[in-house]
């Protein structure tokens, strides 16, 4: 069953009532869109094979979830960790990108993929859900700007160019600098990427990846799921200048709820894991699809954390002080984080979130921004509709 009547008129026989219904929607164009420019719920998905249409007490995100929250277009990010190398890693990303269609053949009335910001309007506006579908890592296109084509092809929007290690173009932040930043292969990712209509997304990237990046893009980027590091120090999280250049390019970060990114106390934590050497199994195939299902459950176990709601709300509140209102949304990471925020314990509870920012002084208008108008805004700027 739908979670809202495809057609609302139809159960306003009465034309006066009908006229009330449009009246309540307020002015054409104007529903409140929510976007989560980050969460990892295609994982579940794949590995677990979660049926999303059902409100599951395991994870954070399923449709009628998603839906109690407000958020309805979410971006689903195609994650494939960095110990998949070459064709492997495009194999996996494939193995992804057919777990979603599979949800979006099974629940054509429950959600579908929206390839630019006018599809997450139609789609949006007939009660479902909108995907927007993403890669996390450089690395899935095995340095190869076919590969990368024919990703847009299958629907994908967004990639960040590198995840917790370099590629072979780029420098992540939580691995030891390779290329000073972006090779001249990594600037040929970029204008690619702005030619086609994906946005860059530079969550992950280092500081310097992040730079050499900016100086190279006509089009708006995203940091799809950092924090501030400002308030919590680590290399994830975007400094202050970041932010300031991000506004200038009319980028948006959305803010990141998990564990160390929102709270100092959990920053260490967060660091330990960086610092962890990485074991590389060397597995290819099923063997290694089941590595990583081992992986992914070890990853997911809730370890004691001291990030709140309210932290979530001074990150927004430090980026919009300095990047402005226009440059800030949400990137929750839910379902790829552990130990979610109290009072962000799921995607259901982002009332509160809204509620908060309320209590602290923001607008309607403000809110509407954060809440998805900004990052609707990139995705139209860059996809071109
Ligand atoms: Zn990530």
């Amino acid at each position: 069953m739908p979670l809202s009547p495809a057609r609302p008129q139809a159960r306003y026989a009465c034309p006066m009532r009908f006229l009330i219904f449009l009246l309540c929607m307020g002015p054409v164009g104007a529903q409140t869109i929510g976007i989560d420019s980050h969460i990892d719920t295609v994982q579940r998905v794949l590995i677990e094979q979660a049926n999303l249409a059902e409100r599951s007490p395991r994870g954070h995100v399923d449709l009628p979830r998603l839906k109690a929250g407000g958020v309805n277009a979410p971006f689903f990010a195609l994650w494939v960790p960095t110990y998949y190398h070459g064709s492997e890693a495009i194999r996996r990303t494939l193995d992804l990108r057919d777990a979603m269609q599979r949800l979006f053949d099974m629940h054509p009335e429950l959600i579908a993929p929206a390839l630019n910001a006018a599809d997450v309007e139609r789609i949006t506006r007939s009660g479902r859900v909108a995907a927007i579908l993403t890669l996390e890592g450089g690395h899935q296109i095995d340095d190869d700007l076919a590969v990368l084509r024919m990703y847009y092809q299958l629907g994908i929007r967004s990639m960040t160019l590198t995840h917790f290690r370099n590629t072979d173009w780029a420098d992540s932040s939580t691995d030891k600098p390779a290329h000073n930043g972006l090779t001249d292969f990594g600037r040929q990712v970029v204008r690619e990427m702005n030619r086609l209509g994906m946005i860059v997304d530079l969550s992950h990237v280092s500081d310097k990846t992040f730079y050499d990046a900016l100086e190279v893009s006509t089009k708006p980027v995203i940091l799809s799921h950092s924090s501030c590091r400002a308030l919590s120090d680590v290399p994830r999280n975007a400094t202050d200048d970041m932010l300031r250049a991000l506004a200038k390019n009319g980028g948006v970060i959305g803010i990141n709820f998990g564990e160390g990114f929102l709270n100092p106390k959990d920053a260490e934590m967060l660091k330990a894991d960086i610092a962890a050497v990485a074991t590389e199994p060397s597995l290819t195939g099923k063997a290694l699809d089941a590595y990583a299902a081992e992986e992914f459950r070890k990853d997911l176990v809730a370890r004691p954390t001291f990030g709140t709601l309210d932290d979530a709300v001074a990150h927004i509140d430090h980026a919009v002080k300095v990047a402005g209102i226009d440059h800030v949304g949400i990137g929750s990471d839910f379902d790829g984080i552990s130990s979610p925020p109290k009072g962000l314990e799921d995607v259901s509870k982002m009332p509160a979130l809204r509620a908060a920012l309320k209590a602290k002084g923001y607008r309607d208008e403000d809110i509407r921004k954060i809440s998805g108008a900004n990052t609707l805004r990139v995705l139209r700027e860059v996809t071109g509709k």
